[in-house]
């Protein structure tokens, strides 16, 4: 798994989460790759820095460790990120389906402010973005789902 920091031709800065390097280039190359602001294809990566993003009340949080990139670490590499899902899985509330009214809801203070994972919509999730929610697309592979609730 890899993240890569993505940037549209007007500027706005992204993330997204690959496969591989290979994965990108193809989904880049093939154009499907389009930025959540403005839906601009025409993408290029900037540095890969991984970062998440937790509630202000999160913030003691330690900085999560940049992934290795080299592809020969394939096997520490997958570790790492499926231990960084499992930290994202123990520090969020699961919300399920509810993910895009309870993200807006903090965002307009009408509920406390914690960090939340579920699903939402590729539509649910650009409204997100352009009522200026910061929302984190993140795969969770299914086998932790079901051992981490
Ligand atoms: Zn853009």
């Amino acid at each position: 798994m890899k993240v890569l920091d993505l940037q549209c031709g007007n500027g706005h800065v992204f993330e997204g989460w690959f496969g591989g390097e290979d994965d990108y280039l193809a989904q880049q190359r093939g154009g499907l790759i389009q930025c959540p602001a403005c839906a601009d294809p025409s993408i290029s990566k900037r540095l890969s820095v991984p970062r998440l993003k937790f509630s202000k009340s999160d913030s003691n949080h330690e900085p999560v460790q940049p992934l290795a990139s080299n592809a020969g670490e394939g096997k520490q590499l997958l570790l790492d990120w499926l231990d960084l899902t499992r930290q994202v899985l123990a520090s969020t509330t699961d919300v399920g389906t509810r993910f895009a009214q309870e993200a807006r809801k903090m965002h307009y203070q009408e509920t406390q402010t914690r960090s939340i994972r579920g699903t939402a919509t590729r539509e649910e999730t650009m409204t997100l973005l352009d009522e200026g929610i910061e929302v984190l697309p993140l795969l969770l592979p299914e086998a932790l789902k079901g051992t981490l609730q």
